[in-house]
């Protein structure tokens, strides 16, 4: 399949430069037949905001020119990976929308063609087992401002190398006790070249490849040409690899590999309040910080999902970050706003009173029930939903006032003697308080406007404003989970002093154990998103049961002000 050229030149110009790479090499001579991304995860633990961005960008690279992307696990370290993590990479990537090309590939599936360019290598005298232990290795190593010394094992012969290579693989050989190394240059002013490792005796068995290996290649050997035998033309990774490219290329340079894969690097995505690192995300599930990869607080893929987040607003969100140079951070701000707008033009609406005051309608009668019918989105068509009207109601206690001095325009609520509009329903006014022997208020008797459903009051009873309710005779009892920053620190991740465990916000997680929700809400499906009106973006949880609803606090209605 040949690229659509006249379609990708009439987009108009991003806030991506790899796209403007692609454009312009498509423009040149050598343009590449099909454009070949991959996403290149390694199944150690859940994906993160971080990891949205780049699936966003190498599967929206290879969507938006006719290409395609792989998915790619990046498995050369046994000891950390698993299956588990490579279940819910996948569930992640479906989730935000995108498919991979073929089946599923993995570096361990290239591992006797990494050995055979490790042979390839020894046999042009450009690489060769080395003795050192990982510290006197280390030590030749020098460092930024010292140049290294060349290891006493660099001279051996080829043949020597190529057979102690090959007792490396037949397990002959403690762990540790050699490794294969490239030979490049000890002097290099790029740590990366001089002399890396190649290959580590391992003996750990593969989720993958079971006990087949007992050497296992480093990362950066496996890499770029892991890219060239997928035939990827654009490998697009983040800017801590620029100093590892020159290592890439020599090895393409010097391996008769199938195709050159060239290396782009862009900026990670960095968020205030927010730990993007999986090893660390890693630790607050084993501390038991948070309840698992998928709490609502975390900043996992899976994680946000449960909260509520949707993947249309994650991926609005990294459009909107861009894929540049710059290393910056980005104010979680931006991230909940995407998610807001996303929920406000999307999110079916429902009520759902939180702290109840009741309400007894005094000109309704004792057991009768009106089904009121509303429309599920007030602009979208998901049609309606009927609900119930009682003589007892609850409504929220911050609702209602017994101070008649307060203005109209400043408190839209219900107020002793005043008028109220309950949404979708009557126009109500409270006629009385009734207190506990405490002096508490515990409820208020109010009447209804008659024939004031769907249809304005005459001036007299023109309501202060409108409020949400339920019926208390049909309402659901709910849970719901209000969720905080996880972090109290903007940069949790840069404290020198402290650790970011220290730095865990203790009041993230606010639970109410008992709230009222229209009974629609039986139905909300795990995952269907709601504004519950004048409260909240909420979410049905997983923990839902027949005998009691959870809800997720994705989002609250606006910015709060002041942070
Ligand atoms: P982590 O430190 O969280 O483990 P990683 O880079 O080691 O991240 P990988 O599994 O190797 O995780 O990442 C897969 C791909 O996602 C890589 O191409 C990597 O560059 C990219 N990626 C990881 N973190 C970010 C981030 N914060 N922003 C953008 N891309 C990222
Ligand atoms: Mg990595």
């Amino acid at each position: 399949m040949s690229i659509d050229k006249t379609a990708v030149e009439t987009t108009p110009k991003s806030n991506n430069f790899i796209h403007q790479i692609i454009d312009s090499d498509l423009q040149s001579d050598h343009a590449p037949v099909k454009i070949v991304t991959r996403f290149p995860p390694e199944p150690n633990g859940y994906l993160h905001i971080g990891h949205a961005k780049s699936i966003c960008l190498n599967f929206g690279t290879a969507e938006k020119y006719q290409g395609v992307c792989h998915l790619r696990f990046d498995d050369t370290n046994p000891e950390k990976e698993s299956q588990e993590y490579i279940d819910a990479i996948k569930r992640d990537i479906t989730w935000l929308g995108f498919s991979w090309h073929e089946q599923i590939k993995y570096t361990s599936s290239y591992f006797e063609q990494l050995y055979l360019w490790a042979v390839y290598l020894i046999e042009q005298g450009r690489a060769y087992v080395c003795d050192l232990t990982a510290e006197q290795a280390r030590e030749y190593r020098g460092n930024f401002t010292t140049p290294g010394k060349n290891s006493p094992y660099r001279e051996r012969s080829i043949a020597e190398n190529l057979a102690l290579f090959a007792a490396m693989k037949a397990g002959e050989f403690a762990e540790g006790h050699c490794s294969l190394r490239a030979k490049i240059d000890m002097q290099s002013s790029n740590m990366n070249m001089r002399d890396p490792m190649l290959y580590r005796i391992l003996n750990v068995a593969h989720h993958q490849t079971g006990s087949d290996w007992c050497i296992y290649p480093i990362y950066d050997f496996a890499h770029g040409q892991s890219d060239a035998i997928e035939g990827v033309t654009h490998s697009i990774c983040t800017l801590e690899f620029e100093g590892h490219r020159p290592l890439y290329d020599w090895f393409i340079d010097n391996l008769p590999v199938p195709a050159i894969p060239r290396q782009y690097e862009f900026s990670r995505l960095e968020l205030n309040y927010t730990v993007t690192s999986k090893r660390k995300l890693k630790q607050l599930v084993d501390l038991k910080v948070v309840f698992g990869w998928d709490d609502p607080r975390m900043p996992t893929i899976s994680g946000m999902r449960r909260r509520g987040y949707t993947a249309a607003a994650i991926k609005n969100f990294c459009e909107m970050v861009g894929v540049t140079r710059a290393n910056g951070v980005v104010d979680v701000a931006m991230l909940e706003s995407a998610v807001r707008e996303d929920l406000e033009k999307n999110a079916k609406r429902a009520m759902c009173v939180i702290n109840p005051l009741k309400i007894t309608i005094s000109n309704f009668a004792e057991g009768q029930c009106e089904l009121l019918s509303l429309p599920v989105h007030p602009k979208l068509e998901m049609g309606n939903r009927e609900l119930p009207f009682s003589r007892h109601l609850y409504i929220e206690k911050e609702d209602f006032s017994e101070d008649t001095s307060l203005g109209r325009k400043k408190f839209k609520r219900l107020v002793i003697g005043d008028y109220v509009r309950l949404r979708g329903a009557y126009v109500i006014k409270a006629e009385q308080v009734i207190r506990d022997d405490n002096d508490q208020i515990v409820e208020v008797v109010a009447s209804l406007v008659p024939r004031t459903v769907g249809a304005n009051p005459a001036p007299e009873f023109k309501p202060r404003g409108v409020i949400h309710w339920v019926s208390a005779e049909h309402a659901l009892p709910c849970e719901l989970r209000i969720y905080g920053r996880l972090f109290t620190d903007p940069s949790p991740d840069k404290d020198k002093e402290k650790s970011f465990i220290e730095l865990v916000n203790p009041d993230s997680l606010q639970v109410i154990k008992q709230a009222w929700a229209e009974p629609s809400l039986k139905m909300a499906a795990v995952e269907s998103a709601y504004q519950f009106e004048r409260t909240g973006y909420f979410v049905a949880d997983s923990d839902s049961t027949a005998e009691k609803l959870v809800f997720n606090q994705t989002i609250a209605l606006r910015e709060s002000k002041g942070k």
